[in-house]
């Protein structure tokens, strides 16, 4: 949602809807863990209220244990926490397993993909990001396919079933390079576009062929 008409949120999650998103990825950032400043759990609750589809949210916030209840209440069905915001990551994952909320992990570009393997048997989700997290309309950053391929070998030999996501950069071109991935995350590619079921549509069909 961070490329949508927040003036007109009610409307844009109607067009998700009806132009086939699966799921609605709302980027949350505090200005301190990244240098943006985007929404709240307040917007999120209101969204909420609207709309009744699969609530993923991205927290790019330091501390994220102070507002996860927030999160929580606010009525998220996904919450993706970075590896790098904060030392209570095991606390965080709890509360969120209390709350029957899925508990995702991710990590900045730069991070190793070690910081994240003690979670992987905790967790439902895993966040790639293929940009640095902080703007929309970055360009994909291929080097970061590896991490994805090196997750399917961990979950294929652990025999894990989290779900691999892909954020950052994903348009129609770089969606069959990230042939591992399970949910595809797009901001700019869809709001951008004149047709939100013909942008939704070819990346779905871009995934299908690779
Ligand atoms: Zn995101």
């Amino acid at each position: 949602m961070l490329s949508s008409d927040f003036a007109d949120l009610k409307g844009e999650l109607k067009s998700m809807k009806e132009s086939g998103a699966d799921w609605i990825h709302w980027d949350v950032m505090d200005g301190h863990f990244v240098p943006n400043i985007t929404f709240g759990a307040p917007v999120i609750s209101k969204a909420r209220k609207v709309s009744d589809q699969f609530f993923d949210v991205h927290l790019m916030i330091d501390e994220p244990e102070k507002y996860i209840s927030d999160f929580i209440k606010a009525g998220s069905d996904s919450i993706t926490i970075h590896i790098e915001s904060t030392t209570k990551a095991d606390e965080i994952f709890s509360e969120l397993e209390k709350a029957g909320v899925k508990k995702g992990i991710t990590l900045r570009p730069g991070t190793e993909l070690s910081t994240i393997l003690p979670y992987l048997e905790t967790i439902d989700l895993v966040l790639v990001m293929t940009v640095e997290p902080g703007f929309g309309g970055q360009s994909f950053m291929k080097d970061q396919i590896s991490k994805i391929d090196e997750l399917v070998k961990i979950r294929t030999e652990k025999n894990l079933e989290f779900k691999i996501e892909v954020d950052g950069g994903i348009t129609k071109d770089t969606a069959p390079m990230v042939r591992g991935a399970d949910v595809l995350v797009a901001g700019s590619y869809v709001f951008k576009s004149d047709d939100y079921e013909k942008a939704i549509g070819e990346l779905k069909n871009a995934k299908l062929k690779s």
